[in-house]
C-alpha cells in the first residue's frame, strides 16, 4: 500500500483543497498517514498570502530533503497559491531539485492524472498555467476526505474580482467562480444526512457569489434556500467583503436559526484615506453602519475582522482611525496583520513603505487595545448559559475540551467521566470566567 502525507499551509479554502486532494488520493489506491518520514507522496499545499507563509512552506520543504534521500523513491510535489507565481515556481525549479513536480491551484481536478504523468514520466514536471488560459471551470464529484466528522468545509466559489491593492489572492486563484446552487444544496443535504453539526461555506468573497452564473440566485437567497435543508447543523460563511454585505443577508441570518450568531467582516483599517488607496470600495461609516445593522437585527452577535497594520503610506492618524474603530465597534476578535509586500501587486511598489519598527510598535498598541476590549465582551458571557457543539481536546491543556458556540466563542471546559463522547455534539455550557481568548464553563447535563 503506497502512502501519502500533506501539508497544509494557509486559509480554510487550502485545507477544503487539501481533503479533495487526499480523497481522490484515497480513491486511487493511497493510504493516508501522519508521518512524513513513512511516505510515498508528500504533497504540500502552500499559502502566498503574506511573506511569512511562503518562507515556512519554503522551509519546511527544505526539511524534506533528508527524507529524500533516505527514501529516493519518495515523491514530492508542490501545490497551491504560492506556486501560482512565477518567481516561486521557478525557485522551486532551481533551489529545490528534490521536489518532483507541482502544480496549480486550477489543475487540482487534474491530479490522478498528474500522478500519473509523473510516475510515467520520471521527470520533473511543472503543471502551472496562467488562469487567463484555464479559466478554472468547476468540476463537481470530485471524492472529499472530510478532516472531521462533525465539522465540514463546503466551498461555494472559487476566484476574487476584487484586487484589493496588497493581496495576491486575485492573481493566484482567478476571477470568481461560483458553483451552481443545486451543487452545493446537494452537499448540504448529503452532510447533514451523515450527521454533520457545523458547515462553512467557503469563498473569498461569499456575498459576490452568483453574480458569475446567468440568472444565478444571491448569497441571501442561497442560505436561505440552505437553511430549510432538514438537520440540526449550524451554517457558518467565510469571508464577506463589506463593500457587498447587504441587509438582506443580515435579515436571512436573524431569521434562521440555522446561521451561526458571528460575522466576520474585515475592515483592514479604519482610515478612509487608506481604504481608498487599498481598493476597498467602502468607507469607515458604511463600514460602520453596517455592523450597527447587524447588533440591532441579531441581538448578541459577535463581530470579528481583518485588520493591516503599516499598509504603505499609513500615518499616525491613519492607525488611529483604526483604533477608533475598534473602539466604537468593539469587536469580538482581531486577526491583525503585519502588512507585507506581494510581488506583482499595486501596494509592493508604493511609496512611504512602514518601517519594522513603526509596524511592530502599532501593531503592539493594536493587539493591548483589542486584549482589553475582547476581555471585557468576553466577561459579560460569564453566568450565561450558551449551547455550543464540541470540537475535541483543548490545543493548550489536554486536561480540557474545547467547544465552539453559534457566536464563534471558543469555550474549554475540564474533561470529566463520558465527556469525550460529547465530540461532535451540541451541549449548553455555563459560563464561570472568562479570557481574552476563551470562556471556561461547565456542562449542564
Ligand atoms: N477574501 C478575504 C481575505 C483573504 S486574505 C477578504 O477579503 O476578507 C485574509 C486576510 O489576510 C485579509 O483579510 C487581510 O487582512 C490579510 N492580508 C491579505 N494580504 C495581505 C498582505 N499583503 N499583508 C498583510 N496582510 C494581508
Ligand atoms: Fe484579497 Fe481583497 Fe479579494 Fe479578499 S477581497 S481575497 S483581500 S483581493
Amino acid at each position: 500500500m503506497q502512502r501519502i502525507y500533506i501539508e497544509t499551509y494557509g486559509c480554510q479554502q487550502n485545507e477544503a483543497d487539501s481533503e479533495k486532494i487526499l480523497g481522490m488520493a484515497l480513491e486511487m489506491g493511497y493510504e493516508k498517514t501522519d508521518n512524513k518520514e513513512d511516505a510515498d507522496l508528500i504533497i504540500v499545499n502552500t499559502c502566498a498570502v503574506r511573506e511569512h507563509a511562503e518562507l515556512k512552506a519554503l522551509s519546511n520543504t527544505g526539511q524534506l530533503k533528508h527524507i529524500k534521500e533516505k527514501n529516493p523513491s519518495l515523491l514530492i510535489g508542490v501545490c497551491g497559491c504560492m506556486i501560482q507565481q512565477e518567481h516561486r515556481k521557478e525557485d522551486i525549479k532551481m533551489k529545490y531539485p528534490y521536489v518532483d513536480f507541482v502544480f496549480g491551484t486550477n489543475m487540482l481536478d487534474r491530479f490522478p492524472q498528474i500522478m500519473k504523468e509523473v510516475k510515467s514520466r520520471k521527470k520533473r514536471s511543472f503543471f502551472v498555467e496562467s488562469y487567463d488560459v484555464n479559466k478554472g471551470e468547476i468540476k463537481e464529484g470530485i471524492p472529499v476526505a472530510r478532516a472531521f466528522d462533525h465539522s465540514a468545509l463546503v466551498s461555494i466559489m472559487y476566484g476574487c474580482n476584487n484586487f484589493c491593492t496588497y493581496c495576491v489572492v486575485p492573481y493566484v486563484r482567478g476571477r470568481e467562480r461560483s458553483r451552481k446552487p443545486e451543487c452545493i444544496i446537494e452537499e448540504v443535504r448529503d452532510l447533514a444526512a451523515k450527521g454533520y453539526k457545523e458547515i462553512m461555506l467557503l469563498g473569498q468573497n461569499v456575498n459576490s457569489y452568483g453574480k458569475d452564473i446567468e440568472n444565478g440566485i444571491n448569497f441571501a437567497e442561497l442560505l436561505r434556500r440552505l437553511c430549510k435543508v432538514e438537520g440540526d447543523f449550524v451554517l457558518k460563511f467565510m469571508t464577506s467583503h463589506p463593500k457587498d454585505a447587504t441587509h438582506e443577508l443580515i435579515d436571512v441570518m436573524a431569521e434562521n436559526k440555522k446561521v451561526e450568531r458571528h460575522f466576520h467582516l474585515p475592515l483592514q483599517s479604519g482610515s478612509d484615506r487608506i481604504l481608498k488607496i487599498m481598493n476597498r470600495r467602502y468607507t469607515r461609516d458604511a463600514f460602520y453602519s453596517l455592523t450597527e445593522y447587524m447588533k440591532e437585527k441579531i441581538p448578541g452577535i459577535s463581530i470579528t475582522t481583518d485588520i493591516i497594520v503599516g499598509f504603505p503610506g499609513e500615518t499616525e492618524e491613519d492607525f488611529a482611525d483604526t483604533l477608533d474603530m475598534m473602539k466604537r465597534i468593539r469587536f469580538d476578535g482581531v486577526f491583525s496583520f503585519v502588512y507585507s509586500k506581494r510581488k506583482g501587486t499595486p501596494a509592493a511598489v508604493m511609496e512611504d513603505q512602514i518601517s519594522d519598527e513603526v509596524k511592530k510598535e502599532r501593531m503592539g498598541r493594536l493587539l493591548s487595545l483589542q486584549t482589553e476590549i475582547q476581555t471585557e465582551k468576553n466577561r459579560e458571557y460569564v453566568g450565561k448559559t450558551i449551547r455550543a457543539l464540541v470540537e475535541g481536546e483543548s490545543k493548550s491543556n489536554p486536561n480540557r475540551l474545547s467547544a465552539r458556540s453559534k457566536e464563534g466563542k471558543l469555550i474549554h471546559f475540564d474533561r470529566f467521566n463520558g465527556s469525550d463522547e460529547l465530540v461532535g455534539k451540541f451541549v449548553d455550557i455555563k459560563i464561570t470566567s472568562a479570557e481574552a481568548i476563551m470562556l471556561l464553563g461547565e456542562v449542564i447535563k
